[in-house]
């Protein structure tokens, strides 16, 4: 007989991990995917080999690791159900998770799909008619088995076929977090991640660039989405965004993501950031940006700081002369 399989939706988070082990418990072999997106998991990006042995050492879990970022972006632009707090667009993000790893059972040999949530547990996409929402919206009524609250839910299809025995599903609900610590003491699953942690979009700051990128620039964009998990951001003109990198790391991927009409900022003399002003570019914007830059290096309490401004990927550029900005003006310019 064909072994039962199931795709779980994963985020690293431990009900996810407990929403595996509940089916596999029941012999069940479960492939967890991991969609990473700008905002959730990205620095997994270029590491997936090792994330998936973790996955498979911690946890006894087979995972995937797959970068849907750039379909995302239309998700985190117009999401149909809103935003939550911030820029969280959760019931938007859910149905385009569960719809795409439905997309892939028929390959996988999957019968049904399982995910972590707890009815309850999250005010705007955990509650009743939300998850109702989000199994209609994603065509997957009757297949999206929520293990750790299924005993509150209708009986899925693998259960009223027998595939999965429904009393050994669980009846968690609310925000308390003692019955999953209970069941992870149980598994002996000691290491895991704190609860709600991870989603960038969930993320004030984030929030308020994203805001101002897509208000002042009209820029929604794979690239421009990226931009907003990179440096510090600044406004030094009404349309103008200044990108200051904050290590080595960061000054390459803004170097990475710079256009031909952006500006690059950067010490002569010194190791220090490197700054993108992207949006119209005067004298006087590019002598704030300048000045900015040299404030965010060690050169801050120096004098008349020489800095290079040229056009994005070129070499080359025309050295000003800058005094780092006063610390008290900085605040006027911070978009977070
Ligand atoms: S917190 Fe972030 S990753 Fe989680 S559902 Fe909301 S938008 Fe998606």
């Amino acid at each position: 007989m064909k072994p039962i399989k199931a795709l779980a939706l994963y985020s690293g988070g431990l009900d996810s991990i407990l929403a595996c082990r509940v089916i596999m418990e029941q012999g069940i072999a479960v492939k967890a995917l991991r969609f990473i997106t700008p905002f959730t998991g990205y620095n997994m990006k270029g590491r997936e080999a090792e994330v998936r042995e973790h996955a498979r050492r911690t946890y006894g879990i087979d995972l995937e690791v797959i970068d849907i970022g750039r379909e995302y972006t239309e998700v985190v632009a117009h999401p149909r159900h809103g935003y939550g707090k911030h820029f969280n667009p959760c019931v938007d993000c859910k149905i385009f998770f569960i719809s795409r790893a439905k997309e892939l059972m028929e390959a996988e040999g999957a019968s049904f799909l399982i995910t972590g949530e707890v009815i309850g547990q999250r005010p705007m996409s955990q509650r009743r008619d939300t998850l109702h929402i989000i199994e209609h919206d994603s065509g997957t009524e009757g297949i999206l088995l929520r293990p750790l609250c299924a005993q509150h839910l209708r009986p899925t299809i693998p259960e009223q076929e027998g595939l999965v025995d429904r009393a050994r599903l669980l009846a968690f609900a609310g925000r308390g977090r003692k019955d999953q610590m209970a069941l992870a003491a149980r598994y002996g699953i000691k290491d895991y991640p704190p609860p709600a942690g991870g989603c960038l979009l969930a993320d004030p700051n984030i929030a308020a660039r994203l805001r101002w990128m897509f208000d002042n620039l009209n820029d929604r964009s794979f690239e421009g989405m990226l931009l907003t998990t990179l440096g510090r951001h600044f406004a030094v003109g009404e349309k103008t965004l200044l990108v200051v990198g904050r290590d080595e790391r960061e000054n390459d991927r803004i170097a990475q993501l710079g256009r031909e009409d952006d500006y690059e900022v950067e010490l002569v003399s010194l190791p220090g950031p490197l700054s993108l002003v992207r949006g119209p570019a005067n004298p006087d914007i590019i002598e704030t940006a300048a000045a900015i830059t040299a404030f965010c290096s060690k050169a801050r309490h120096e004098r008349q700081v020489e800095v290079t401004c040229r056009k994005a990927g070129s070499a080359g550029g025309e050295v000003i002369r800058v005094d780092p900005l006063p610390e008290a003006a900085l605040a006027s310019y911070r978009i977070s």
